[in-house]
This record gives C-alpha cells, structure tokens and sequence, in this order.
C-alpha cells in the first residue's frame, strides 16, 4: 500500500508554492476534491492545509483565503473557540465534553475520531444543523500529524423530523381532548385513573373522583336549541379548569357528564373543591337566543374516595350512585358518600 503522504510539510499544492506534486499526492487531493462533503484539514500547529471545494461552498469562505491560517473557527463561529479538530490535534480530547456537551460520541469504527451534531447559530441568517465529524491523522510511525473534520448540513432533515415530531405530539393531543370543550375525552380518563388506582395502591395515598352532570340539561336544549347548550358545555369546562389545582385533570365524560381526578386528595377535600365548582357555575349567567334574560344552570356533583384494592368498576358506580343521590336530593348540589 501506498504511504500516506507527510501531511507536516508545507503543502505542496494548494497555492502555496506551485511545485508538481506527486502521484499520490494528487490523488489524495483529488479525493478530496471531489468530495461532496466539506471537509478541512489542519496540521498540529492548527494551521489548514486543505479546505476543500464542498466547504468553500458551505462557509462562503474560499480556500486560498484561509490555507496556511488558523481561522477555520471563522467558518462556524462568530467569536474563538475551538474545533473538535483544534482539541484532536492539541490532544486535548478530555475537553470535548466541555465544548461539545451531550452532542458528541466516538465513533464506532475507527480510533481517535468522533462525531456530533449541533446547531451553529452563526451560519448563513438562521443558522443550521450540522453533522461533523473530526479524526486525528497520524503519520507512518504512529504520530499525531493532523486533524480532518467533515461537516454535513443536516438543517434539512432536522426541521422535517421536528415538524414530524410536532404534528405526532399534535395527533397525540387531538386524540386525548374534547374537541367541544378543550378537556381530556373518556379514553383519556380511563388511562388515567388506571394510573392514578395503581399509584394510589402503591403509596397508599388518597384519591378521589368527582362525577358532574348537568341539572334538566335536556329542558334548556329543547328550549333553546342543541347549539346554545353546547355554550353550556363550554362554560362548564371553562369553570371546572378555574377551580383545579395543578394535578387534578377534568375529562368531558359522555354528553354532558364530566369526571374530575383528584389525586393525593381524600373525599372531604374533593367535596369542598367540588362545592367551588357547583357555586361558580350557578353563578355563571347565560344568554341564549330566544330568551329574555340570564339564564341560570346547575350542576349535581357526585364525590368518591377510592377504596383500597377497589375495582375501578366499583370505584366508578360509588361515585356514579352519589351523583344521582345530589339530584334525588334535589339537584344542584355535591354528594360525598363515603361508602
Ligand atoms: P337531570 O337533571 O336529571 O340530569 O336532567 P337532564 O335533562 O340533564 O338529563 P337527561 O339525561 O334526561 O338529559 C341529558 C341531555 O343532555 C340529553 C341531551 O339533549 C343533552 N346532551 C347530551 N350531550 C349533549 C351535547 O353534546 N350537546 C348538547 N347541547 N346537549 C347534549
Ligand atoms: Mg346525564
Ligand atoms: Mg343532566
């Protein structure tokens, strides 16, 4: 196999004195060349002896301009620092975690070289993301000689797998939320309150449930239509989130029921919240078309504390049973049965 040529010496090429080169020299230089990937090359006084076509397009910074200087750093940064290939040829690779923190691995196929991804807010207006790589070069006997890097603008690909991971978080909201009413929807409800039976068995801890259910809600609609009850729902929600607490979650339930969760929260405390709900929605006043003045609804609120070891079915007809206590005593009203 052919030696790799000594990349210590003051290259012969690259415009800086125009002796011929030799035939491995030129195909080295021709490789490198042709390359699509930017690339440089810096010797171990940091000095670039190749920067090649790839990266003069990349950094609009052109070969002769910078072969023989130190200011490759120019390219990707605004201010100094170094370059993963400054730190490889300065054997300073303890340093990498430092300037390249939680972006860089080695690689998994050759010695003394690594690789990462970052976002290099000084190219071109917006920035972009890039992959690089950078590996020591190492003369015939072993020596450190040089350092390459390459660089791979992955800005492209970024935004797309951003802009996928965005519309997946999207579906995943869409998919748990009440397009009506902006609250968690019934499946929501169901995983959650699998979870919270399961953390509230482990620790021990209280936690109870509130079911709502709208007082003669079929009255107002045949009043005043399906559309102005659907303003009903709305307000609804909108009170029930003005009242909850950071952990609680409220789920439109069915048609114009809803369940509050209320973790590490016992029926007691569940029933005072659950009276707040009840009062600020009395107090909310509606004007639907079709009728002379505010109109006032109400809401029957059932209240459950989970019961040890209870079955979720048994958890969610205790509080379904105490809901329909409060109307049977007369609706508007919270009922909090203990058993
Ligand atoms: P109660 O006080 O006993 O709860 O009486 P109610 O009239 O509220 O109870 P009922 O179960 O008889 O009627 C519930 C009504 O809720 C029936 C239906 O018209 C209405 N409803 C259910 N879902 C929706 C919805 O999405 N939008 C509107 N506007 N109304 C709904
Ligand atoms: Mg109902
Ligand atoms: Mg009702």
């Amino acid at each position: 196999m052919a030696k790799p040529p000594d990349l210590t010496k003051k290259p012969a090429s690259f415009a800086v004195d125009k002796q011929p080169l030799r035939e491995e020299e030129q195909l080295l230089k021709a490789f490198f060349e042709s390359s699509p990937i930017p690339a440089f090359v810096i010797g171990k006084d940091r000095r670039i002896i190749y920067w090649n076509g790839a990266l003069e397009k990349m950094s609009g910074i052109m070969a002769e301009d910078v072969i023989g200087s130190k200011d490759h750093w120019k390219a990707f940064y605004h201010e100094y620092r170094p370059t993963m290939a400054d730190l490889i040829v300065d054997e300073r690779q303890d340093e990498i975690p430092y300037w390249y923190p939680d972006k860089y691995k080695k690689s998994d196929l050759i010695e003394d070289a690594y690789e990462a991804t970052d976002f290099f807010p000084a190219l071109e207006d917006k920035g972009k993301w890039l992959r690089f790589t950078a590996s020591a070069l190492k003369g015939s006997t072993g020596t450190l000689i040089g350092a390459v890097e390459t660089l791979e603008d992955i800005t492209g690909r970024k935004l797309a797998e951003d802009a996928l991971r965005e519309s997946e978080a999207r579906y995943r909201t869409l998919s748990i939320t009440d397009a009506l009413t902006g609250l968690y929807n019934s499946r929501h409800f169901y995983d959650q309150i699998r979870l919270e039976i399961e953390r509230a068995d482990r620790y021990g801890h209280p936690l109870s449930l509130l079911l709502l259910d709208i007082d003669n809600f079929k009255k107002f609609n045949d009043s005043y239509g399906h559309l102005e009850g659907d303003v009903v729902l709305v307000r609804l929600g909108e009170v029930i989130r003005r009242c909850l607490r950071k952990t609680d979650s409220a789920y439109r339930f069915g048609g114009e029921e809803f369940t509050v969760i209320l973790p590490e929260t016992t029926g007691d405390a569940a029933t005072i919240l659950a009276e707040r709900i009840r009062e600020e929605f009395e107090n909310e006043g509606f004007y639907p078309l079709g009728g002379e003045e505010a109109v006032h609804k109400t809401v029957s609120i059932g209240v459950a504390q989970y019961i040890s070891q209870e079955e979720l079915r048994m958890f969610l007809k205790r509080v379904d049973s105490n809901m329909y206590r409060a109307k049977r005593q007369g609706k508007n009203r919270v009922f909090y049965g203990k058993r």
